[in-house]
């Protein structure tokens, strides 16, 4: 559930300068070791990041010409391009992360306002309007910015977007089979979210804004969460 195109797209422009401090904060080593995200290298989320741009293009061109081109030629093709990518010099990744992500802004630029309601297909298989496009992105730069480990927590992702992001995954993880039912609750602010409530009994779980987005976007196993029958929060499935 993507938020209104004029805040998807300030998220984007936001996002897009967090993740560029990011990387300009990542020294080469730091990119040749791994990340939290399984089996990559910083190098292969930069990649991943760089071919997302492209793959969102494709979207943006798909809009504007009625032509059906996917993100992607297949997911074996979108995985085994990352990790040919990964194995670039650091240069050339950082150069191709520029150029993508100008390029993708720039053709986003480009769309008329007809254009931004054509349906387009996700990787997922969903079908949106152009209009989720700018989100998709926001998303993608603003999580993987923390993902680099260079620096860039959660904590330093604007409150908004955190809300944005929240009430996005809430949205998909209720729609997945036996989740744990949660209600999550900001310490320090008005926010609830219920997520996967088909049962009568729902955990309550309370903390930091910053601190609920980094769990349920399974950037963090919940341990600094306060649960309400005094446990654990749950380990969570993957969201995406
Ligand atoms: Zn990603």
């Amino acid at each position: 559930m993507a938020p209104p195109l004029d805040r998807s797209r300030a998220w984007l422009d936001e996002g897009t300068v967090i993740f560029d401090r990011a990387l300009a904060a990542a020294s080469d080593k730091l990119l040749a070791g791994p990340t939290e995200l399984a089996g990559w290298t910083g190098r292969h989320l930069v990649a991943h990041v760089s071919a997302n741009a492209d793959a969102l293009r494709n979207l943006v061109a798909w809009a504007r010409t009625g032509m059906e081109t996917p993100m992607y030629a297949s997911p074996g093709q979108r995985d085994a391009d990352i990790e040919v990518g990964s194995t670039r010099p650091v240069s050339d990744l950082r150069a191709w992360y520029n150029r993508s992500a100008a390029a993708l802004r720039a053709d986003l630029d480009g769309l008329t306002g007809e254009q931004w309601e054509e349906p387009v297909r996700t990787a997922q298989g969903r079908t949106v309007p152009a209009s989720e496009v700018p989100w998709m992105r926001a998303r993608e730069v603003m999580v993987h910015a923390v993902d680099l480990g260079s620096g860039t927590t959660f904590a330093d992702l604007p409150d908004g977007f955190l809300r944005d992001l929240l009430d996005d995954i809430t949205v998909k993880r209720s729609g997945t089979a036996n989740h744990p039912a949660l209600t999550l609750h900001e310490a320090d602010g008005p926010g609830t979210w219920s997520v996967g409530h088909r049962g009568p009994v729902a955990l309550e779980v309370t903390g930091p804004l910053a601190e609920l987005a980094a769990y349920l976007a399974g950037r963090s196993d919940g341990s600094t969460l306060a649960a309400s029958d005094g446990t654990r929060s749950p380990t969570l499935p993957r969201w995406l």
